[in-house]
Parts: C-alpha cells; sequence; structure tokens
C-alpha cells in the first residue's frame, strides 16, 4: 500500500531525492564506487559541496559577505555554537517551545538572557507579540517554527539594530527570507531537505570576532568558513541527499512555488479541522498556525476515539500523524516533498472516522 508519511522528522523525502541518493550509493557520479567510500576531498564530491552551497544562496537569495556552512552536531549544537561565538555579555530569546527552551538553556552558560516573551503560560500555543528586544542585547533569537506545538512565525521579525539569529530547522526552504535582516539562521536538515546528519548555516561574517572568550576550534564558525565546511570529514551523504533536494527545489521554482504550495496544503487540513464536529486544532489563532506542523485533537467529547483514528487512519497508509507527547492528539507534517495526495487522503480519512462515530 502506498503510505502517506506525515513524520515530524526525519521525515518525508522526494522521491527524486532518494533515488538519485540510491544510485549514488551504487555508483558515485560515474567513479564506479559508492559514495558512502569516497574522499570528502575527491574532486567528485568538492563538486557536490559546492553545488550544494551555490544552491542554498541562489534558493535564498543570499547577500555578499554571508558564508554558507555544513556541519555536524544537529540544530542542537547550534544552541551552545551561537552564544559562544556571539554572546558577549547578553542575549535576548523568544521562548516559543522545547527547542527555544534548550537554546535560552545553553545560551545561558555563556551571558545574560532576556527572555523578551514567552507563550509557555498556555502550553506554546501561540506567538509572543508586543515585546520588545532590549537595544543592548548582542543578538535576538527566535524560532520560526515551532515543531511541536505547530505554530510558526512567517515573518522575518524586526529587532532593530540587534542582530538577528534564527532556528530554521522545520520551516527552511518553505517561504523567501530576507536574509540581510539576520546575522544567522541554522536549521538542522532532517526536517525539510536531507537525511539527518547535517545542519546549514547562513551566517554573516562581520558578526564574527567581536567576543573575548577563547572558542574551541570545531565550535569556531571561522574554521568552518575558512575551510568551507571541511575542516574536518563532513557529514558526506546527508550533504549529497541536501545537494539533490535543493536540485528539486529549483527545478519546482524555487521558494516561492513551495510556499504556495505547502499554503494550498495546509489550508485544505486546516479547513477540514476547522469545519470538523470531532477534530479541533491546538493553534487558535491562524496569524500562528504553521504550514508545516498542523497540529490537532478531539474534542473533549470524543477524546477517548485519539487512539482508534491513529489505527483506522494506518489502515489508509497513513504513517506518522501521533502528536507529540507533551500535546497529544495529532501532529500531520506537511514538509515540502508531501504531495497534495497525502493531505486529501489524510482529510478523507478524517471525515470516514468522523461518519463513523
Ligand atoms: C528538530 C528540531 C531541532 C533539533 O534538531 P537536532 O538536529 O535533532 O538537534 C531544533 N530546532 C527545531 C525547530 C527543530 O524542529
Amino acid at each position: 500500500m502506498k503510505k502517506h508519511n506525515f513524520y515530524a522528522g526525519p521525515s518525508i523525502l522526494s522521491e527524486y531525492t532518494i533515488r538519485n541518493t540510491a544510485d549514488a550509493i551504487l555508483n558515485f557520479a560515474g567513479t564506479e564506487l559508492s559514495i558512502l567510500e569516497v574522499s570528502h576531498r575527491s574532486k567528485e564530491f568538492v563538486a557536490v559541496m559546492d553545488e550544494a552551497r551555490a544552491l542554498v544562496k541562489e534558493l535564498l537569495d543570499v547577500p555578499e559577505g554571508y558564508s554558507v556552512l555544513f556541519l555536524g552536531g544537529g540544530a542542537s549544537m547550534q544552541f551552545c555554537m551561537v552564544p559562544f561565538n556571539l554572546l558577549a555579555k547578553k542575549a535576548a530569546y523568544l521562548e516559543t517551545g522545547t527547542w527555544a527552551v534548550n537554546a535560552i538553556k545553553e545560551a545561558r552558560i555563556f551571558g545574560d538572557v532576556d527572555v523578551v516573551g514567552s507563550s509557555k503560560d498556555s502550553n506554546f500555543s501561540y506567538i509572543p507579540k508586543g515585546y520588545t528586544v532590549p537595544a543592548d542585547a548582542d543578538y535576538f533569537h527566535f524560532t520560526s517554527n515551532n515543531t511541536i506545538y505547530g505554530t510558526e512565525l512567517r515573518t522575518d521579525p524586526d529587532a532593530g539594530s540587534v542582530r538577528l539569529v534564527a532556528d530554521m530547522s522545520s520551516d527552511i526552504f518553505s517561504r523567501p527570507v530576507d536574509v540581510a535582516k539576520y546575522d544567522l539562521i541554522y536549521a538542522g536538515a532532517q526536517k525539510n531537505l536531507a537525511p539527518a546528519g547535517v545542519t546549514i548555516v547562513i551566517v554573516r561574517d562581520e558578526a564574527l570576532g567581536h567576543v573575548d572568550r577563547l572558542i574551541p576550534t570545531m565550535l569556531d564558525y571561522r574554521t568552518h568558513i575558512k575551510k568551507e565546511s571541511m575542516f574536518n570529514t563532513p557529514p558526506v551523504l546527508p550533504i549529497y541527499s541536501a545537494m539533490q533536494t535543493l536540485r528539486w527545489y529549483k527545478q519546482l521554482g524555487g521558494v516561492k512555488e513551495l510556499e504556495k504550495m505547502d499554503i494550498a496544503k495546509a489550508g485544505k487540513l486546516y479547513d477540514a479541522i476547522d469545519s470538523s464536529r470531532m477534530f479541533v486544532g491546538t493553534v487558535t489563532d491562524p496569524a500562528d498556525r504553521s504550514i508545516m506542523n498542523v497540529c490537532f485533537v478531539m474534542k473533549p467529547e470524543y477524546k477517548e476515539l485519539e487512539k482508534d483514528f491513529v489505527d483506522f487512519a494506518a489502515t489508509k497508509g497513513i504513517v506518522g500523524i501521533k502528536g507529540h507527547r507533551s500535546v497529544g492528539g495529532f501532529r500531520a507534517s506537511l514538509y515540502n516533498a508531501l504531495p497534495m495526495e497525502s493531505v486529501d487522503v489524510l482529510v478523507a480519512a478524517m471525515k470516514e472516522f468522523q461518519d463513523k462515530h
């Protein structure tokens, strides 16, 4: 049976990415060797790295003066690398979920953290508004998409003259971003790009070198800028897959087109939830609703049917819709590679289940 993959991460990749990755595992770039067994310094792999870097720059329209890095350690490694490199005295953070909480915890190791806004009071079901970023903060950090809670900030916030840093792990390449507003953007690959193991960092070169502390070589962005992400062995296979996904994004027409498709998919699912007597969205303000992760639960009178719905959905080939344990209910992740057909199957399953009960 055809599967409809709604996992939150690692998550669905395009058939284009998976087939081309499988081909390269058997015979990489005509070398008659597997990509799993070639040197990262071979000319064939250096070409992959160069193309992946160039495609990130092209798709996100990255201006001059920025470096694009492919690093190991996951997005969680960035929670400490960011303050290690940028926090001299004080940083401002927006607390919008578990990942933001984890980032704040690491930043506190390096200096003062001003949590300028938080939605903790209602289990992170909205994006805080009306907060002020202190002008003397070294940077302002926010999470653009809260993967677990289904909230998203789809505009580039204004932090005045304060440097802007964003964790875009679960919504990068789902909309055009005004990179010039940011000093640093990072994103783990396993949500919208590639298998787990690589993290993209886009950093303004000029933002670095302003802290006094010693930075371990591997955690210093300047090391990786100087060595073009080849200071040590990079995650070769995830970078290859990322390059394939980026090629596919370009063929589809770039991030503007991806955004249109993502909005259409999410719109259809939110409509189905909002018009249902059985299901209800956990994020009530439409402006805060994520187009990547749609979180919903059953209304109190049907609550005991939640597990049955997961089982029923599985009979339709639907995989990965169980909500994160901190929210419960359901979470349907609609990353770029998920076809509209899968949303249609989920919406039909919701209607059929509702009609039965
Ligand atoms: C998944 C996720 C992370 C953690 O990523 P790792 O690569 O597992 O460290 C961080 N931030 C956001 C927004 C995420 O969705």
